[in-house]
């Protein structure tokens, strides 16, 4: 029998351990997040962190600017939330409009408020083994394989998709835990073949029905991180109706990994005020 993994529900667990841990702190972290534009996906996205905050208590703060501000406009909002004791973690919701560079943006966050992970110094420190705030999908994904006891070690893991964001920060968590990971990418000459070797697939692309039943092994375990509206409704990257007949267990869109992305920026909130007050030891 195929196991639907329930990423809602143990999110739901996930944010109950976390109010524990938000009871027991003197003061309220605070969440920033800086949005740029009126994407309406990234507004959808803003309003489930905001709710995310509510649920357990955590202060939020929302700074919103029009498509067309300049670098050194944002820059300075970011400069004061950095100094802003008061805000624990800053996030910029991706995509930026294209005169600016996400990455030079990112890097001027405060790298220990930096909870989506992805300032260089947080994600050198991932690959170093060494990791201190790691972004929230990834997180979000091996969280979910932990809960639900699949253990990755000596496993073929395969991760279709190298953003930044999901795939290379995923594939460093996966060989950390002992997988030996194989990273596909738009280029990667013969997908089929790469996939169907999977104990653990996970595919973070945005592109639905790419991972159809003839490219997964017989008893894999399909993580499916990819957001896709087709017909006013969401997908993921999998055919999940025909994949789910030959998966062991399989992740569900929506219901999978979005919820747990969310509960890791918590997460991460808690982690950076913790790193901030100077009592915070990696486990
Ligand atoms: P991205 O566009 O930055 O990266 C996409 C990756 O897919 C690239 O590395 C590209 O090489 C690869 N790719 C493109 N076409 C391919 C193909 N035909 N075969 C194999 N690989 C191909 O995207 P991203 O930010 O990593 O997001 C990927 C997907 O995950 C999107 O649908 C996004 O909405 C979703 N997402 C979901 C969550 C969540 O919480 N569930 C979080 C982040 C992203």
């Amino acid at each position: 029998m195929t196991k639907i993994i329930d990423g809602k529900s143990i999110a739901d667990r996930i944010y109950e351990e976390l109010k524990e841990e938000v009871i027991a702190i003197k003061d309220k972290p605070g969440l920033a997040v800086v949005l740029v534009g009126d994407d309406p996906a990234s507004i959808v996205y803003v309003r489930n962190k905001e709710r995310a905050c509510k649920r357990l208590g955590l202060n939020y703060r929302l700074l919103k600017f029009p498509q067309s501000i300049g670098r050194e406009d944002l820059l300075s909002s970011i400069r004061a939330l950095n100094e802003d004791e008061t805000i624990n973690g800053i996030i910029v919701q991706m995509p930026l409009p294209e005169h600016l560079d996400a990455f030079d943006i990112v890097s001027n966050i405060d790298p220990l408020k930096d909870v989506d992970g992805l300032h260089p110094d947080n994600l050198g420190r991932l690959l170093s083994g060494k990791p201190r705030i790691i972004p929230c999908t990834p997180l979000g994904v091996v969280e979910l394989l932990k809960r639900e006891n699949i253990d990755v070690k000596g496993k073929n893991a395969v991760i279709v998709g190298r953003s930044n964001l999901v795939g290379k920060p995923l594939f460093h968590l996966l060989l950390s835990l002992d997988a030996t990971v194989t990273i596909c990418h738009s280029k990667t000459s013969d997908l089929k073949e790469e996939t169907s070797r999977a104990d653990i697939l996970v595919c973070a692309v945005g592109a639905p029905k790419l991972i159809t039943v003839d490219m997964v092994k017989e008893g894999a375990i399909v993580i499916d991180v990819g957001i896709n509206r087709v017909d006013d409704k969401l997908v993921g990257d999998v055919d999940f109706e025909e994949v789910k007949n030959v998966a062991r267990a399989i992740t569900p869109v929506p219901g999978g990994v979005g919820p747990m992305t969310v509960a890791m920026l918590m997460k991460n909130v808690i982690t950076a005020y913790r790193l901030q007050k100077g009592n915070y030891e990696h486990n």
